[in-house]
């Protein structure tokens, strides 16, 4: 069922995005050569809860194996859903950091591929080109359009320069619960798919990868890393569909101010 939110609900989500935002920021003053992936997350966790919040990804999946952590944290070749721990971050590390919160009845959930230290340069190209792929997708989440014209134009931005679109995992719709419908693909036909309205409220969420786009899943049944070990990238922004243009929910100023970082630039206006 695809759900869309009245203007006071999104007011709600943006409160919950923007609390997203604010987490990924201070997280990223944390980030650099020995910190544990595990000490990233405690301090996600405790910013969360004072902001009268809860960790969306906490106790989230199946009952035998829910994840257990406040923040997806994925390294390198790993995709997205790795388990934070003991994992100390080297120099040269690309690490994907994902963030969920439910504030107030309402969910938010964005990501942010940050580097550690200095990193290759043809890693710094995955994570600009995902990045604008991100934009290019949101370029399409407007009033009329379909979702196949978000992953179309996501696809075909990354596959023109030769990297890998992941199309086991995808975007969502996202409100009153994390995963709501409809399904947002990162590829796709152009013209097919889902009608976009306005209201409608998507996370979308390009994962990119400098190889193949087939992925595998660890025996934690969680961590999904590249099936051939290439480099993996994924930011992910909340929208809300309107007419014309998109309105972004979540930001990435508040990273934009700590890392300083002037090889990722936004390309939408
Ligand atoms: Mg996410
Ligand atoms: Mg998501």
């Amino acid at each position: 069922m695809i759900y869309l939110k009245s203007e006071s609900e999104i007011d709600k989500m943006r409160i919950a995005a923007r609390l997203v935002s604010q987490t990924l920021a201070v997280v990223a003053k944390e980030i650099e050569p020995g910190v544990q992936t595990g000490k990233l997350d405690r301090i996600a966790e405790e910013f969360i809860v004072k902001n009268n919040a809860k960790p969306a990804f906490k106790g989230y999946g199946p009952k035998n194996n829910p994840f257990p952590a406040t923040l997806c944290i994925s390294v390198n070749e790993e995709v997205v859903h790795g388990i934070p721990g003991t994992r100390e971050l080297i120099e040269g590390d690309i690490v994907s950091i994902d963030c969920g919160v439910e504030k107030d009845g309402y969910y938010g959930d964005h990501a942010y591929t940050f580097m550690v230290g200095e990193c290759d340069e043809k890693d710094k190209a995955l994570l600009q080109v995902t990045l604008d792929s991100l934009y290019k997708g949101i370029e399409q989440a407007v009033h009329g359009k379909k979702t196949g014209d978000i992953g179309n134009a996501i696809q075909q931005f990354c596959e023109d320069k030769g990297y890998g679109v992941v199309r086991d995992l995808v975007g969502h719709g996202i409100g009153k619960d994390m995963h709501e419908d409809p399904s947002v693909p990162n590829y796709g036909k152009a013209g097919r798919g889902e009608r976009l309205r306005t209201g409608l409220t998507l996370a979308i969420e390009p994962m990119i990868t400098r190889g193949t786009w087939k992925v595998k899943t660890l025996a934690d049944k969680w961590t999904i890393v590249t099936a051939d070990g290439s480099k993996s990238a994924h930011f992910e922004h909340d929208v809300v569909v309107r007419e014309g243009k998109a309105e972004i929910l979540s930001t990435f100023d508040y990273i934009a101010e700590i890392t300083k970082n002037e090889i990722l630039e936004t390309q939408y206006g």
